[in-house]
């Protein structure tokens, strides 16, 4: 599901927030609220004026368009994304709330480094992809993204 927020081929920022935005019905004033953003700043990407984002920035739209921030680095850098997976983490060593190590976010790692469980990228038990690792629950199921202690 959500397949229309992958980034399409030599898509710009520009046309790719433009694109999500509208795939949500949000104004270019409620996206930058929920971005946390000023909504001229919404307008000065979508036009094309803004090719760098901040941090900030990035990370407030990739939470408002609930994308991974991947896909907007991705299109920033006016890089292919390929079968990008979401957010990986070990569902052992991850902190609820915190940011995913980024060698679990390497593409080939497939375990953890520090424990060796075989990272997740989506809901455990409904199978939705994890896009924020801001959120500790699955938004869809509500079942934490964290494992019990002891169950795998
Ligand atoms: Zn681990
Ligand atoms: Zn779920």
């Amino acid at each position: 599901m959500d397949t229309f927020k992958t980034p399409k081929h030599g898509e710009s920022l520009a046309d790719y927030v433009l694109r999500i935005r509208k795939g949500l019905n949000l104004t270019q004033f409620e996206l930058a609220d929920a971005a946390g953003i000023h909504s001229r700043s919404v307008g000065k990407i979508e036009r094309g004026l803004t090719m760098k984002l901040s941090h900030k920035t990035l990370s407030g739209l990739a939470l408002a368009l609930s994308v991974p921030v991947e896909y907007l680095q991705a299109v920033v850098r006016g890089e292919e994304v390929v079968a990008m997976p979401a957010i990986k983490f070990c569902p052992q060593c991850w902190n609820p709330g915190g940011a995913a190590d980024p060698m679990w976010g390497n593409v080939r790692a497939k375990f953890c480094y520090l424990c060796g469980t075989q990272l997740r990228a989506s809901c455990r038990n409904c199978g939705e992809l994890v896009v924020s690792l801001r959120y500790k629950f699955c938004p869809l199921c509500g079942k934490p993204y964290k494992d019990g202690s002891g169950n795998r």
